[in-house]
């Protein structure tokens, strides 16, 4: 069954993140059919996934429903539903249960973790996801209440010990948060454990943390790190990941580090839809699987299919990747929903330039770095920044007055409210090292396929 006929032109989204949202947004008065899909019914403030992983703040403070964001857009349909295969002859993409017809294709559908040839996600989840911050968040409070019950020092001290594989923004990002509540939040909560004994250790492959940052700031990034009690290891490279411990190369030596919690920063790929173009539309990847794009945005082959943020691959007039952050991918997504409407409109448009705000990473409660290219900040100024463009972007978006509320409230009182340990489907009385074992960690869904171009 192929549904939506109309003689409005039909922009198909897939993935209300930056960059499709962003595209929505854009479209709202052009005179076009908006239906934006995606298999969440919220839109994720990845930022500050972190906050959610440490107990800082609740799912919902950084999340919005899709629906409600695109609620005055009289043109937007959204549709929650997982894309699992895309037809470019015929033009349409497949839900699990239907067809639906597109003339422009947006596809925004970002990034997953990167565990190379290893099979480590069980043992090392990665922070990507909504569900991914509850599965940190649950694995680091279960560790400080099983050391608080735990009478063996050996074990005690595994449970102690967190590891964060990768010294990007989200693994200094994380490391510190975790530093803060051990050494500072949850000082006073337990009776029999002191949680400012954590070990939290970060370990990075090359040879300073934050690599696309300016040396001297990723110099002052790991002493506020290590001013907040985070042990840095550069020039590592882990060769093994257990449930109790991992095993890192630094020169020709081998360590093991036993502990109970090992979280993965350290690398991302693109999301299945981009096999999907290669096999489907003819698509190049690079070497991270993302999707080589024409200066706007589409495919040589298809030029209806547009692909945006995390997904692409696009390389700039002076010869430049853009990164993927979130800025890239709010202006790309703006971009293309002006190309579209403007091409319908026959009028003409700039080509594509990317408006570079710089980079930011926050390193516990007052420090961050900021990286504008003219300006370069580090400190208590940085972090002010830092919180400002995030505060304003979650008030602009969806008027999250309670997010900065309890920001200001947990800086002045150092606490974390959110700190709360659940299971979906399990009963909360199970014994919490037994479940620490057998609870699954469940990586993302299938993998969509590709049908036989012309097929039917
Ligand atoms: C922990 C973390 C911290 C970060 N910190 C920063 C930061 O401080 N500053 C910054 O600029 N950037 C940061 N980023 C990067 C930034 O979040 C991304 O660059 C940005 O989200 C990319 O936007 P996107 O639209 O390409 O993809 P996303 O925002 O990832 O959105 C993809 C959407 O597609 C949906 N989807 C995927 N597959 C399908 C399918 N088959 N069918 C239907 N829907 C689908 C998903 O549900 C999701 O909603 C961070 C990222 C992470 C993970």
């Amino acid at each position: 069954m192929v549904l939506n006929h109309s003689d409005l032109h039909h922009v198909v989204i897939v993935g209300g993140g930056f960059g499709g949202l962003y595209a929505a947004q854009k479209l709202a008065k052009a005179p076009v059919r908006v239906t934006l899909i995606d298999k969440r019914n919220f839109h994720v403030f990845q930022p500050l996934l972190y906050q959610v992983a440490t107990g800082g703040l609740s799912p919902a403070d950084i999340s919005s429903p899709l629906r409600a964001l695109l609620s005055k857009n009289k043109n937007t349909e959204v549709l929650m539903a997982e894309v699992t295969n895309i037809d470019p002859q015929r033009q349409t993409v497949k839900l699990r249960y239907r067809e639906i017809e597109y003339d422009s294709l947006i596809l925004a559908t970002g990034v997953t973790h990167k565990y190379f040839t290893n099979d480590w996600e069980q043992n090392a989840p990665g922070l990507k996801t909504i569900e991914n911050a509850l599965e940190i968040r649950r694995r680091v409070f279960i560790a400080f209440e099983s050391a608080e019950k735990e009478s063996n020092p050996e074990k005690r001290k595994d449970w102690l010990t967190f590891v964060l594989v990768g010294g990007g923004p989200a693994g200094v990002e994380l490391a510190g948060a975790l530093a803060e509540l051990a050494h500072g939040t949850l000082k006073e909560d337990f009776r029999h454990i002191d949680t400012s004994q954590a070990q939290i250790i970060l370990l990075q492959s090359p040879d300073r943390i934050l690599p696309a940052y300016p040396p001297h700031l990723s110099g002052e990034a790991q002493t506020s790190l290590e001013k907040l009690g985070v042990t840095v290891k550069t020039g590592v490279r882990v060769t093994d990941i257990t449930s109790q411990s991992v095993t890192y190369r630094q020169g020709t030596t081998l360590e093991k580090i036993r502990t109970r919690t090992i979280l993965w920063t350290a690398g991302m790929k693109a999301s299945p839809m981009a096999n999907l173009l290669a096999q489907c539309a003819e698509a190049k990847l690079d070497s991270q699987g993302r999707v080589m794009v024409e200066p706007d945005f589409n495919l040589s082959k298809y030029p209806n299919i547009f692909v945006i943020g995390d997904l692409a691959h696009y390389t700039d007039a002076q010869g430049k990747t853009l990164p993927g952050t979130a800025p890239v991918a709010m202006q790309e997504g703006e971009y293309v929903a002006r190309f579209i409407r403007n091409g319908l409109q026959k009028r003409p448009l700039a080509p594509f330039k990317y408006v570079d705000w710089g980079n930011l990473a926050v390193i516990g409660k007052h420090k961050a770095v900021v990286d504008m290219g003219w300006l370069q900040l580090s400190g208590f100024l940085a972090w002010f920044v830092w919180l400002f463009i995030h505060v304003f972007y979650l008030l602009e978006f969806d008027n999250k007055l309670i997010v900065m509320i309890q920001w200001v409230w947990s800086y002045m009182t150092k606490t974390k409210g959110a700190r709360l340990i659940t299971t979906p489907g399990q009963n909360p009385e199970i014994k919490l090292e037994d479940e620490y074992e057998t609870v699954i960690y469940q990586p993302s869904s299938e993998v969509p396929h590709c049908l036989e171009v012309g097929n039917r």
